[in-house]
């Protein structure tokens, strides 16, 4: 009798305890960590309760080109429900960056002023959808050496002398390649693994 009367007074706190693992254990479920890789659309990522996203382009926001760069606007095609998805998240977001590496600049592949031309339509439809982006960086380039060219963190120390309220805590990179994986790891902001197969 002691022990059931016991129990019953504990009851609360077990309840507590229990509603709390079980919400750690939804959000950890939605919430993918480097350690816990989650693949898919773009449509279909839950970004949690990050404030801040960094988006790869090439294969995340438009389809990748074999073996080839996008040179110019006509050779830009945007992935399906991409500009929906960004125009959802844009209402949840504090910040939205792009952050791509461009080396074809350096190869001589395409002139700096096409890039710069291509990222203003890209953003003007994603505009006219509804959405937004905060600033793109790019990194055009040629070696891997390069503070700038992910998967080293240059771009991500860029955009923190530009927005100092951003904090690591509140990031979270979604990518499509190895490179983008390492560089939120070099950035210590959690990543979300995406791919362009429909
Ligand atoms: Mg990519």
């Amino acid at each position: 009798m002691l022990d059931i009367f016991v129990f019953v007074l504990s009851f609360p706190l077990h309840s507590f305890e229990f509603s709390t693992f079980l919400s750690t254990f939804a959000f950890n479920l939605i919430r993918p960590t480097n350690k816990e890789l989650v693949t898919m659309l773009l449509k279909d990522i839950n970004i949690g309760s990050h404030s801040v996203l960094l988006l790869d382009r090439d294969g995340v926001i438009n389809k990748l080109r074999h073996k080839d760069y996008v040179k110019v606007w006509e050779e830009f095609e945007f992935l399906p429900c991409v500009k929906e998805t960004i125009a959802k998240w844009s209402n949840q977001l504090r910040y939205i960056f792009v952050v791509t590496n461009q080396r074809g600049v350096s190869k001589g592949k395409m002139t700096e002023e096409a890039l710069v031309e291509v990222h203003r339509r890209m953003v003007e439809e994603i505009v006219d959808a509804g959405g937004f982006i905060t600033k793109i960086y790019y990194c055009t380039a040629l070696t891997d050496e390069d503070p700038n060219r992910k998967p080293n963190p240059g771009m991500f120390h860029q955009i923190q002398r530009d927005y100092p309220d951003v904090k690591q805590s509140e990031c979270v990179m979604i990518g499509d390649s190895k490179s983008d994986e390492d560089f939120a790891k070099n950035c210590g902001i959690d990543f979300i693994y995406s791919t362009n197969e429909e």
